[in-house]
């Protein structure tokens, strides 16, 4: 058993898949872990109980994280348990899949609204938070290899709002990096969630499976693993980079 480290994470998007994993990683680590969800209270529910007997405090809040309204509340709750030192931007959404001439305006401007505008007001409340305080912190978003592929056929749109995360990543690290703050990226590829069922084919990790040169999909704890690599001392010189954790693609 780890011992508890008096440092704080908010995990966006903590109550299943990529994000469940990293919340069970990091409290299992011994840092305190705020999440948040949208709508599921049930999986938020069945995450804190299986978090009860972690070395890290686990608590839970319905928050979107395109809503403004919500923000400080999150970062009190996780400045509660103890001072806040980690952000990971992991709440991210698609659309159901096909050609980009189908997509409608709303669907564009909804995905970017969760994934880039989202990650970026998320992570300027924590940058604010931490210079106020002459704290270090240390900021990883979730990203996708898409943004690299750029995702033909199926969402043009989701790859170019996580290439949009990637060089503000990019960006960001440089500017803050004097400060002590860190900003880092993970660039999963295909990972076995229910975020394919959303997008209309939840076998969709089985499909592509023959295409990647591991030939098989990640497990999310494959993912929460190098997120809680990049939160943690031993990842303490790295800023700005975007680690793919894609089976070879
Ligand atoms: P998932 O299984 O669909 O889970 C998404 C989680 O985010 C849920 O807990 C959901 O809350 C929450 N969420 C969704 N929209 C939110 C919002 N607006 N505000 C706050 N929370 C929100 O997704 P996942 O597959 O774990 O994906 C996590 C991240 O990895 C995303 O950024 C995604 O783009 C990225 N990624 C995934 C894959 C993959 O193949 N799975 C590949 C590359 C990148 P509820 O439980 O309340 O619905």
């Amino acid at each position: 058993m780890q011992n508890r480290r008096e440092e704080s994470i908010i995990v966006t998007g903590g109550a299943r898949g990529i994000g469940a994993e990293i919340v069970k990683l990091c409290s299992q680590a011994g840092y305190d872990v705020c999440f948040t969800f949208q709508q599921q209270h049930d999986a938020a529910r069945r995450l804190l109980e299986l978090c009860q007997t972690h070395t890290g405090k686990v608590v839970a809040l319905q928050a979107d994280v395109s809503d403004a309204s919500k923000r400080d509340a999150v970062f009190d709750a996780a400045n509660k348990l103890s001072p806040l030192r980690g952000l990971v931007n992991n709440a991210g959404i698609t659309s159901v899949i096909g050609r980009f001439e189908h997509v409608e305006e709303a669907t564009i401007r909804h995905v970017f609204e969760i994934n880039v505008m989202g990650t970026m007001l998320m992570s300027q409340h924590a940058i604010r938070y931490w210079l106020q305080h002459n704290q270090a912190g240390n900021i990883v978003n979730v990203s996708s290899i898409a943004a690299k592929t750029g995702s033909p056929n199926e969402y043009v749109h989701y790859a170019a709002s996580k290439a949009a995360v990637e060089s503000f990543t990019v960006g960001l690290a440089k500017e803050v990096a004097a400060q002590r703050i860190r900003v880092n990226a993970v660039s999963p590829g295909i990972t076995r969630t229910d975020i394919h069922a959303l997008s209309g084919e939840p076998d969709r990790a089985t499909r592509i499976a023959r295409k990647i040169p591991m030939q098989r999909a990640a497990e999310a704890s494959e993912i929460a693993a190098a997120v809680a690599w990049l939160l943690s001392p031993a990842s303490s010189y790295m800023t700005g980079a975007i680690v793919p954790v894609a089976g070879g693609l």
